[in-house]
């Protein structure tokens, strides 16, 4: 019998699905981060993990689980978490859930460039603190939306999705940089192409949707912020390490640019210093893709992937 191994507590409808299946499933005892030690001595001997993108596997865990090791279904789209070279060597597939997250990422990321640009978040601690006195003329003046320009750095799936909705609901112009042109959706979004370079001189808003891999590693830091408007703000719902957060820091503190909206973070679940500290961002604790709908959809897809290999086919979203 296949024997699972899922690393922590996920919607209960892939795991299900898995069960219906009668194959030996385990889920950890623990409602946290496992350690590598912890995988280890859960995942021993299974024939797939299913695994979350806080869960660092490596060759060394892959050997540790042993030899039976099918597939490592991970339960998100980023698959920077698991060393993808060290999975082709030992002929182990991994699989993502692309797709069902797009649309509940880009409302986040769409709700993310309001609160930041509306303030509400700094305007909410402000009420709370029972400080609102009645309506002023100039109390937390923010930025408008409609008609700005919109700089997307990675027009993929997310990206190409925030960019269709601030157009049509908006009216934002849609600017991008992509490693590679899309002149299909350039024609069907009327948007246009720019350098990364014009793009941050350019854009009132600047969203970035690109995987983290060694060349997207600070592909924003000191030099890429100074170019931006000083009126610009900077929206990160990728992965943290996408951004140099020291840097950014910086930047805010100085006013380089008005604000940043963060859902992802250089040192998860660590902010860098003076970062939380900072009146003009927003910060959500990594949670763009955290929708009843979005995340159920995800556990039945991990769980499908797996099924696929233990039947012999090709998984739905092979990575590797
Ligand atoms: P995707 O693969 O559809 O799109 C990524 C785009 O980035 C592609 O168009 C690709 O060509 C482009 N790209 C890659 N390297 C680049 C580079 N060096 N410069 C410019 N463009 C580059 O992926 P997606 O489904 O849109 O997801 C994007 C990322 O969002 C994921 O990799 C993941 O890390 C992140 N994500 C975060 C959350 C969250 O909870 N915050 C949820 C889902 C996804």
């Amino acid at each position: 019998m296949f024997k699972i191994f899922v690393t922590r507590k996920i919607p209960d409808v892939g795991i299900q699905f898995l069960r219906g299946k009668k194959y030996d499933i385990a889920v950890s005892p623990y409602d946290r981060v496992l350690t590598r030690r912890e995988i280890i001595k859960y995942a021993k001997g299974v024939d797939a993990l299913l695994c979350l993108l806080t869960d660092k596997i490596d060759g060394e865990v892959m050997d540790g689980i042993g030899t039976r090791l099918k597939i490592i279904a991970n339960y998100a789209v980023g698959v920077d978490n698991i060393d993808l070279e060290a999975a082709k060597k030992r002929g182990i597939i991994i699989t993502n859930t692309p797709g069902v997250l797009t649309e509940a990422v880009a409302e986040h990321t769409i709700a993310l460039l309001f609160a930041v640009t509306k303030r509400i978040a700094e305007a909410d601690r402000f009420a709370r603190a029972g400080k609102f006195k009645g309506w002023e003329p100039m109390l937390f003046l923010g930025s408008g939306i409609t008609g700005k320009t919109l700089g997307i750095v990675g027009l993929g799936r997310i990206g190409g999705e925030v960019a269709k909705r601030m157009r049509d609901g908006f009216n934002v112009k849609i600017i991008y940089y992509d490693l590679t042109r899309n002149e299909e959706m350039e024609k069907a979004l009327g948007i246009e192409y720019f350098s990364l370079e014009t793009l941050l001189r350019t854009a009132d808003f600047v969203s970035i949707h690109v995987p983290l891999l060694p060349s997207t590693k600070h592909l924003i830091s000191e030099k890429e912020l100074s170019l931006m408007k000083s009126s610009a703000y900077l929206i990160n719902t990728s992965r943290g390490p996408v951004i140099d957060e020291k840097a950014l820091v910086e930047a805010l503190k100085k006013k380089i640019i008005r604000g940043a909206a963060l859902d992802v973070f250089e040192f998860e679940p660590k902010f860098s210093p003076g970062l939380a500290k900072l009146n003009n961002v927003v910060l959500t604790p990594h949670i763009a893709s955290a929708t009843d709908e979005t995340r159920g959809k995800m556990s039945e897809l991990a769980a499908q992937n797996i099924i696929d290999v233990f039947s012999g086919g090709k998984p739905k979203n092979l990575v590797v």
